[in-house]
């Protein structure tokens, strides 16, 4: 739809680009991807707004510029096999999936994995692969990864996750002590055995449940 792709540029221009987004495979892929096709139909209006926006099963789909700072930080390139843990809308999965080789996420709703799942056949994103379980325990089959994202907030950084991370890889976590205020931070693997890690500021993301989570 040509008036979505006017407002998806506009939401690059004054969402992201305007507040430092700067990876030109991110930019070019937020500007690709419709998000309105990852909204509930009676929300699609909404699909470009500056916000998070309900999905059903008391989830969200993460704000735009939240998504393009997380996959900015994840440093992925073209030949990367990622995870991403919390598929919910599956958006952000899409997004990954137009700059990554191939995506893995995991979602604990059996609803919202299902629905990913169709939306990426019906737009054709045949290299993003959608598991049922619990994300807190990776997805060990397919490790290691060259970048994991989780999208949901933990009171720690699931110990599976650092394991099946590629040495040189980079992992993004929203981690914090409450359930609804967390800091974003980045795990680089350096070596087998080291693990360098930094905070790139405060967010608020749904909680992170399961085994490693809450
Ligand atoms: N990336 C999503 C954001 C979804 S919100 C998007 O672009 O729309 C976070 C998602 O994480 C929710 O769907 C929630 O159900 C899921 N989640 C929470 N804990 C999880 C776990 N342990 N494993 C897998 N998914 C989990």
């Amino acid at each position: 739809m040509p008036e979505m792709s006017a407002k998806r540029k506009e939401m690059v221009d004054r969402q992201l680009v305007a507040r430092g987004i700067r990876d030109p495979e991110v930019l070019r892929a937020m500007a690709e991807v419709p998000r309105d096709a990852f909204v509930p139909r009676h929300l699609r209006h909404m699909a470009y707004t500056d916000s998070p926006l309900p999905i059903g099963e008391e989830q969200t789909i993460s704000q735009p510029y939240i998504v393009a700072l997380m996959t900015e930080a994840m440093e992925v390139s073209g030949d990367d096999r990622v995870l991403e843990i919390g598929t919910g809308s599956g958006y952000a999965a899409a997004v990954l999936s137009r700059i990554a080789a191939e995506v893995y996420t995991v979602e604990r709703h059996g609803s919202l994995a299902r629905s990913a799942r169709q939306k990426f056949e019906e737009l054709g994103y045949d290299n993003v692969h959608v598991r049922h379980g619990d994300g807190t325990m990776g997805w060990a089959e397919y490790a290691p990864y060259d970048a994991i994202v989780v999208t949901a907030g933990g009171p720690q950084v699931p110990e599976p996750l650092l394991e099946q991370l590629a040495t040189g890889g980079c992992l993004v976590i929203p981690v914090g002590p409450s359930q609804y205020s967390q800091e974003l931070v980045r795990i680089r693997r350096t070596s087998e055995a080291d693990y360098h890690r930094e905070n790139l500021g405060a967010v608020r993301f749904v909680p992170l449940v399961g085994s490693e989570g809450w």
